[in-house]
């Protein structure tokens, strides 16, 4: 079916046609895409294309799409039973698991979503220190829950206001927003609001304003100012947890080491699973041994816990790090020679394979940089390259994966679409002239 009449059926019922906005094509324009099944690497729309996945469910999908590890286990799953609403045995071992691949991860508590994780660890965070504030980073996303839907305001240091209608000030007043990368904020929101800091959130790699990396030291400040003000420190790891390495990314990072820490994606191998873990003496806090309420019907229910168990069974036995990390050097270095041969303003940011196409040769060290970038040049990327059969995030602002079962032919492919993306666009700019 075309995608132009799906999205007509899908308008009349579902807000925008979409169950998550960026889906909507907004930041890219034209008709989104409509995915009817996928296979490794590749994606097959409703109206009959081909195409080759860079967005693999916003990182979720290491593997790549219908991992037969993954439908084994989950298939096998399914016809056990799949919730119970009463302990199982697997969930106990997803979270030994866990306890056992991520250091700072003592105790871990599953729940269904990165958003739900993150509002429990901010709970936690509150209960345990007896304080109100939460200090977030420009353009860090942590879920859409009321308390980190806030967008600074004028000054480097501001009180959230809130970024959603329907988030009340009273849910946002206590949440106050920094530039990501910027320690010397830190340092001055704790000498302003000092006894009453909770936690400060981080995305160690921040990827929800594109791909921004921590500038050095950066992190190992955070935990520093933290620790000496007497707040937790919680690492958003929702996107960083196994993408980079075969555990958290804070762990990998010298003196970083948080008291809480929240994973997603990764983790349910392509199911609603997440999981808020840290320090035994803050996690004993939560319910039912202590005062810190928090629960879930479908929480650590057996079919997301037989996918997510597979997932890490499969990185760890047959680990696709070094070539995520080959294919994305190749991605990265090719984007910028191409550009730099356009004289195009585009230079790629990647990490082990996770990249974006910044529209702009500034250096990104936080949103305001990273918004001086071209989104109209984007746009004229993304629908370029969707013409080819490659589709990126839908967005300038968010990052592309490349997945375990991406191949070195795909990835040639990229590049060479990606120069003839840049020579259209140049050849379009020149007789425009
Ligand atoms: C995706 C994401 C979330 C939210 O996770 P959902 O499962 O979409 O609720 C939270 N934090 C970070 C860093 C994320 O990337």
């Amino acid at each position: 079916m075309q995608h132009g009449e799906l999205f007509d059926k899908a308008k009349k019922v579902i807000p925008g046609g979409v169950n998550s906005p960026v889906r909507a094509f907004n930041g890219v324009g034209g008709t989104p895409v409509f995915v009817e099944s996928g296979k490794g690497a590749k994606i097959y729309t409703a109206d009959g294309r081909t195409l080759t996945d860079y967005c693999c469910s916003w990182g979720a999908m290491i593997l790549g799409h219908a991992h037969p590890v993954i439908t084994d286990a989950v298939t096998s799953a399914s016809g056990k039973g799949t919730t119970f609403g009463i302990a199982t045995p697997a969930e106990v071992r997803f979270a030994e698991r866990l306890v056992a691949l991520v250091p700072e991860m003592e105790m871990v508590r599953a729940v269904n979503s990165g958003t739900e994780a993150v509002m429990t660890a901010l709970r936690i965070a509150r209960g345990v220190t007896k304080r109100n504030i939460i200090l977030k980073f420009d353009g860090c996303y942590h879920g859409h829950s009321d308390a980190v839907l806030v967008k600074s305001g004028s000054g480097i240091l501001t009180m959230g206001s809130s970024s959603s209608a329907g988030v009340t000030d009273g849910a946002t007043k206590d949440t106050i927003v920094v530039p990501y990368n910027n320690l010397s904020a830190v340092e001055e929101a704790f000498s302003q609001y000092k006894d009453s800091i909770a936690a400060v959130i981080v995305e160690p790699i921040a990827g929800n304003m594109g791909l921004v990396k921590p500038l050095p030291g950066f992190l190992k400040g955070l935990r520093e100012i933290t620790r000496k003000n007497g707040a937790l420190l919680i690492c958003d790891e929702v996107i960083n947890g196994f993408r980079f390495s075969f555990s958290s990314y804070s762990s990998t990072v010298e003196g970083v080491d948080p008291d809480l820490i929240t994973l997603g994606k990764i983790i349910g191998g392509g199911l609603p699973l997440a999981a808020v873990g840290g320090k035994a003496k803050w996690m004993k806090e939560l319910a039912p041994d202590g005062p810190i309420y928090q629960a879930g019907t479908l929480s650590g229910n057996p079919l997301a816990v037989a996918a997510g168990l597979a997932v890490l069974d499969e990185l760890e036995s047959n680990s696709p790090y070094s070539k995520l990390e080959e294919y994305g050097l190749k991605i990265s270095s090719g984007v910028n020679n191409i550009a730099q041969e356009f004289s195009l303003p585009i230079h790629c940011v990647n990490e082990k394979g996770v990249f974006t196409i910044f529209c702009t040769k500034e250096e990104i060290t936080d949103l305001v940089t990273a918004k001086k970038s071209d989104t109209s040049l984007y746009a004229k990327l993304f629908h370029g390259l969707l013409n080819k059969g490659i589709y990126i995030a839908p967005s300038q602002f968010e990052c592309n994966f490349v997945s375990a079962s991406h191949t070195m032919e795909d990835v040639e492919y990229f590049t060479a679409s990606f120069k003839d993306v840049c020579e259209e666009i140049k050849k379009e700019a020149e007789g425009g002239r």
